[in-house]
């Protein structure tokens, strides 16, 4: 026999309920309930509830996979659940972020002098270069179903030597690169967002959408 679970609704009143209530078990058991797989949860949903109850540790996988949910599949329902603040603030981000990864892979880095060492013709060195940002990073960066996180184009920039660029050529680049926190920049975007989403916290938002 299945055993009988309170639905959605039941949960989430008894989260409220408890919640304001300050009665502990209660809340536990419904938080518990609403994490179980089987109620697959949105993570609209689960950002909405986090915020409204102070389910903390709920907030930041939410944001993660708000922040890699193409913005064409966010829903009607989603926009309701977050608020015009938060949705706001998910949309900007991502197009922010995207806006700038358009940019980098579009012009490859030009360091603003060469090594001095560098033996090839500098034009040469700096071809392969573009070369290699078009046909390798580029590709890994921008990919519409697994686009590469910034750590990993950092370490792929790191590790991969690169026909004809010198190596101290190569290097400096990546140097300036990192320096100039160019792949993380994102990261400090999305933190700034989930640093003014955390501000909502307490805040009763609707969530019967
Ligand atoms: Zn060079």
């Amino acid at each position: 026999m299945t055993p009988q679970f309170p639905s959605l609704n039941a949960l989430k009143a008894i989260l409220e309920l408890a919640t304001f209530l300050q009665w502990e078990d209660a809340r536990h058991f419904a938080i518990q309930a609403l994490s179980a797989p089987t109620m697959s949860l949105s993570p609209a949903l689960r950002l909405s509830l986090a915020l409204s109850f102070r389910i903390s540790n709920w907030i930041d996988p939410a944001f993660a996979e708000l922040m890699a949910t193409p913005l064409s599949s966010l829903t009607l329902e989603d926009f309701v659940l977050l608020g015009p603040p938060i949705t706001h603030l998910i949309i900007t981000t991502q197009a922010s972020i995207r806006a700038h990864r358009l940019l980098v892979a579009y012009n490859p880095f030009k360091p603003p002098n060469y090594d001095p060492t560098c033996k090839k013709p500098i034009v040469g060195c700096q071809c392969n270069w573009e070369a290699a940002w078009w046909d390798g990073l580029a590709q890994h960066y921008l990919h519409p179903d697994f686009p590469a996180s910034p750590q990993d184009i950092v370490t792929k920039l790191e590790t991969t030597l690169i026909m004809g660029v010198t190596t101290a050529c190569w290097l400096q680049a990546v140097e300036i690169i990192k320096e100039q926190r160019v792949f993380e920049l994102e990261n400090d975007w999305k933190a700034e967002a989930l640093r003014k989403i955390k501000e909502y916290e307490g805040t009763v938002f609707l969530t019967d959408a």
